[in-house]
């Protein structure tokens, strides 16, 4: 496995709409490899999500850990989903902070719908359908904006909460 590099903000193909893969495809060795290097640059960089066009790989496919928020709660196994569909199940939108890997050491408040149903394949190229609220919806809905062009930004009210990490770490980390 190796280590991607991490597309940062301002490179195209962070704003470019990527493919959806063909079912037969996802069992290819590239893609499965894809996902391994993805998973490890994910973990290697503590992301909690990694959108493949991220690794200046145009594609429909992100892999997130989805149980917690990665601090030091137990590791959740990541998983990868291909070809998302989001459907949003109510109306309530919840509000909270979110960072990303292409716009390191930047946090910002985000809303965004707080329950979701997700239809995709998994890794093995099977139909999945999950339902979550709360931070994994949030990491689902960030991560599918990716593969939109869609940067999380360009989904704030305002610019007010904008923070840098450590003055974030600082003044906010503890209030939420
Ligand atoms: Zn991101």
């Amino acid at each position: 496995m190796s280590i991607l590099k991490v597309a940062r903000m301002g490179h195209p193909v962070l704003r470019a709409k990527a493919r959806a893969l063909d079912k037969r495809d996802i069992r290819e060795v590239t893609i499965q490899k894809l996902i391994d290097d993805m998973i490890e640059t994910m973990t290697e960089y503590h992301g909690v999500g990694l959108a493949a066009p991220q690794v200046h790989e145009r594609l429909r496919l992100f892999v997130a850990a989805l149980d917690g928020r990665g601090d030091d709660e137990e590791e959740p196994k990541p998983i990868a989903i291909i070809n998302p569909e989001i459907t949003v199940v109510g109306s309530e939108i919840v509000e909270d902070w979110e960072g990303c890997l292409s716009i390191p050491d930047v946090r910002g408040r985000v809303p965004r719908a707080r329950e979701i149903k997700v239809r995709a394949y998994d890794r093995k190229g099977e139909r999945i359908e999950l339902r979550a609220h709360d931070f994994p919806a949030r990491v689902i809905q960030h991560e599918t904006d990716h593969l939109d062009g869609v940067l999380f930004f360009d989904r704030m009210k305002s610019f007010e909460t904008l923070t840098f990490l450590e003055e974030y770490s600082r003044y906010w980390a503890k209030e939420n």
